[in-house]
């Protein structure tokens, strides 16, 4: 049964400890996919879906491995990124990702990718990736940044996405962090892509602040809690767990928009990983769908729930 918590129930910011977040925390692309990687063994040890997170494992572990020589990402010019922030777009453009960049990362993923063990269908998906045409590679791609995976096509886009992932996580560590600003509700200020889950954090300065994970390039950005982080509304804000469970997973529901943003409590586990616990709690979004709410965030290594 679900366990429906009030907000009031909700741990206040630590007293005492002087909490000044920072509005924005870029990625660092040398440490992210190496430590999802660990966190997806660990997960893989205990849950159910363990073949399916160690292949995400692996595959992050290909992401982390095949930085080394990659070709710098190609930012945007100045001008454009101040043109983007000028009219409260964010610097990166999704849909101008179809670069020579880009597709180099995906072909050294895709390549890294075929040494792993992997699912039937992963293996299936792989082998024709690697027969696509560009035009087909480009209308993956898009179907990656338009968050539009169709659930019976999840096994092709994989491989894309995290290749996605890598790219605009090393775009985002190439930013200032101190130039960025909102660009509205659930929208990275990086990217504008949607939130993949949030985290109540324990980071030292910041101890009881709450970021939002982007599900593309990695940004964690500021929000505040007690909030939806789709539509903004801070009413009819509530928390559904699994009864039973460790209590650092919930799902935050909203009924301004109908929609659920799981969040993480990693002040109480700093091994949880916006990705990949995400992937890992498909118990608790099957329970909230029962109440009639829909998956409101985006993670391209769990779609059709
Ligand atoms: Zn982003
Ligand atoms: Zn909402």
């Amino acid at each position: 049964m679900p366990k429906q918590i009030v907000p009031s129930d909700i741990d206040p910011t630590a007293i005492g400890e002087v909490s000044a977040p920072p509005y924005v925390r870029l990625p660092d692309p040398t440490r992210l996919f190496v430590r999802r990687a660990q966190r997806l063994n660990a997960l893989a040890e205990i849950d159910e879906l363990g073949p399916y997170l160690r292949f995400l494992a692996a595959l992050a572990d290909v992401q982390h491995g095949i930085q080394d020589g990659l070709s710098d990402p190609d930012l945007p010019e100045t001008e454009v990124r101040e043109r983007a922030h000028a009219f409260g777009m964010p610097p990166l453009d999704r849909d101008r990702v179809a670069s020579g960049a880009f597709f180099e990362t995906l072909d050294r993923l895709v390549l890294a990718a075929s040494a792993i063990e992997k699912p039937r269908a992963a293996a299936d998906a792989l082998d024709r990736l690697k027969l696509a045409t560009p035009a087909e590679r480009h209308a993956l791609v898009r179907n990656v940044l338009a968050d539009a995976i169709a659930a019976d096509a999840l096994a092709e886009h994989v491989y894309v996405a995290a290749a996605l992932q890598l790219h605009f996580a090393r775009l985002a560590a190439c930013l200032d962090a101190s130039t960025l600003v909102p660009v509205g509700d659930g929208a990275c200020p990086v990217c504008g892509g949607p939130p993949v889950s949030s985290m109540v954090v324990g980071w030292h300065g910041s101890h009881g602040a709450r970021f939002c994970a982007c599900s593309l390039c990695g940004t964690l950005w500021n929000y505040v809690r007690i909030k939806c982080t789709l539509c903004g509304s801070t009413k009819g804000i509530g928390y559904v767990e699994v009864e039973g469970g460790p209590g650092t997973v919930k799902a935050e529901t909203c009924d301004s928009c109908g929609c659920y943003v799981k969040i993480l409590h990693q002040h109480k586990d700093p091994n949880l990983d916006p990705v990949a616990d995400d992937v890992a709690t498909l118990g608790l979004d099957l329970l909230v769908r029962e109440s009639g709410y829909r998956r409101g965030s985006f993670n391209p290594f769990l779609v059709g729930y």
